[in-house]
């Protein structure tokens, strides 16, 4: 099953994130033809920048990649349910299929909180499937905010 193995990417890129003293969260864009076309993990600390979220990163350098500003017909991966600002940015780049992992009740932005994709605002609304190695994503959140507590 294709989808697995795309995750099991966007975990390899939360786990190196998690590496990194970043949130663990992974995202891969795959095109059309089921290649990989971007894989990120997040990088906020690192650059400084409270927009390097995972789905941010993968998306830019996928535009950058295709030179265009719109991935019609790509998917993301994602190891957490996406924030509303990625939520609008995987609507902005009309990506065909969102997959995620971990549901986020504190901090989603599309099965929680603003729930992006059911306003009449948001022009473009990509099939949606969750749960996609959610247990896996979990774990690595747990572990890394316990270690975070234990500081
Ligand atoms: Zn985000």
């Amino acid at each position: 099953m294709s989808f697995t193995s795309y995750m099991d990417r966007a975990l390899d890129e939360a786990r190196a994130a998690g590496d990194r003293g970043e949130v663990p969260v992974g995202a891969v864009v795959v095109s059309p033809a089921g290649a990989v076309i971007a894989a990120a993990g997040n990088r906020t600390r690192e650059l400084n920048d409270p927009t390097a979220h995972a789905e941010m990163l993968a998306i830019r350098a996928a535009c950058a990649a295709l030179g265009s500003e719109r991935l019609t017909g790509h998917d993301l991966y994602v190891t957490l349910e996406p924030c509303p600002m990625c939520a609008g940015a995987i609507s902005f780049a009309r990506i065909r299929r969102l997959y995620y992992g971990a549901g986020d009740p504190k901090s989603g932005g599309t099965a929680h909180g603003a729930r992006v994709f059911a306003h009449p605002q948001c022009h473009h609304v990509p099939e949606l499937y969750d749960g996609i190695g959610a247990e896996a994503a979990e774990a690595l959140l747990k572990t890394f905010f316990a270690g975070k507590r234990a500081d």
